[in-house]
């Protein structure tokens, strides 16, 4: 919480938000410094803070998430200016055990974040389309 990523104007559904940056690291050289994002079960994409992918929050009723599977958001709805973007972190996670507290509100708010494989078959089954290609299978 705190920083976010806010539209400026309205942005109409299926609209590319953005092309995630970094540089691809397996999981047993990240840095605790980097920003990192998993996108392949030993490939995170990494970076050293300051692209505009490093700061959209998690929503579990997200309006962004991975239409083509590649790391790059496009808008899920028609978003109003002012509306915050947020995509489901869980889309993109698999690192067993990890977690996070949500605070994001939403009334299909799961409470816990979790990795893809932790979450309940009805959510994943909802998420798939919007899931980063490497866990789609799962
Ligand atoms: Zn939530």
């Amino acid at each position: 919480m705190g920083r976010g990523v806010y539209a400026t104007e309205a942005i109409a559904r299926g609209t590319c938000l953005v092309v995630c940056q970094g540089w691809i690291a397996p999981s047993d050289k990240l840095d605790d410094d980097w920003h990192a994002m998993q996108v392949g079960p030993d490939e995170w994409l990494c970076s050293a803070g300051g692209n505009l992918d490093d700061y959209i929050n998690h929503s579990c009723d997200p309006n962004a998430g991975f239409v083509t599977g590649e790391p790059a958001l496009f808008a899920l709805r028609d978003i109003a200016a002012g509306d915050q973007i947020a995509w489901d972190y869980s889309t993109s996670i698999a690192e067993a055990g990890w977690q996070l507290r949500c605070l994001c509100g939403s009334a299909t708010c799961r409470g816990m974040i979790r990795p893809w494989l932790e979450l309940s078959e009805f959510d994943r089954d909802r998420l798939r389309p919007i899931a980063l290609a490497f866990l789609r299978e799962g």
